[in-house]
């Protein structure tokens, strides 16, 4: 397999983790919402959207701030947790 081919390859499979990624927070939102009283103050793991395959990083969000609600203030601002 060519360099060339090796990159194309692994640039689907980063598009395709994106998809599977974006998938899966937005059925934790969609979870959370339903168990979750306060769902704009309660934070939730997501995982990284970013679609390498090393990566298995989480970030604590509230739903809002996935939600993009811009009205609502969290206390961690949209930041990935310490
Ligand atoms: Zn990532």
């Amino acid at each position: 397999m060519s360099t060339d081919e090796r990159g194309d390859r692994r640039k689907h499979q980063i598009v395709r983790n994106e998809a599977l990624f974006r998938e899966v927070n937005e059925r934790v939102v969609e979870v959370a919402a339903n168990y979750v009283v306060t769902e704009t103050e309660s934070a939730v793991d997501f995982t990284c959207e970013c679609g390498r395959t090393e990566c298995s990083e989480t970030m604590l969000m509230t739903i809002a701030r996935v939600r993009g609600d811009s009205r609502t203030r969290d206390p961690f601002r949209g930041r990935p947790a310490a």
